[in-house]
């Protein structure tokens, strides 16, 4: 990571911050940090998947070293990307998507379980608040 990114990084870790994809105001410190016409924060794992204005997302990532265990797709472009999906995502798959998406899953998860571990704990709590969700409407 060079210097700037460093100074960059401490600078953001303080204060609050809105979320650049769900619009809402968390403290601490963002999921990820992008410098990429000027700096854009995620709150989380799922905001970071949705995000489709930064690009190229690795490129432009500042707190690189929260992401070092995980696979760069810029390093290997024939790997697609793997992301875990909510259940009403899942919900919309095909049988044959959903069996890929099994398959990939798997593999993602032998790549760097603790990552992988982490990532779909996002997603169940994107779950839990999309079941709350469905009961106050
Ligand atoms: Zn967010």
């Amino acid at each position: 990571m060079s210097y700037s990114n460093i100074i960059k990084n401490k600078s953001i870790i303080k204060n609050d911050y809105r979320c650049n994809n769900c619009k809402c105001v968390k403290k601490g410190k963002p999921w990820s940090i992008y410098d990429y016409n000027g700096i854009k924060k995620l709150c989380s794992y799922i905001c970071h998947t949705k995000e489709r204005t930064i690009h190229p997302v690795w490129d432009n990532l500042v707190n690189v070293e929260d992401f070092e265990n995980i696979i760069i797709p810029n390093f290997e472009p024939v790997v697609e990307t793997f992301y875990f999906k909510t259940n009403l995502e899942l919900d919309e798959l095909t049988d044959e998507e959903y069996t890929k998406y099994m398959n990939m899953r798997e593999e993602h998860y032998s790549i760097n379980p603790e990552r992988a571990k982490l990532e779909e704990k996002y997603v169940e709590d994107e779950n839990y608040i999309d079941k709350l969700e469905n009961i106050s409407l």
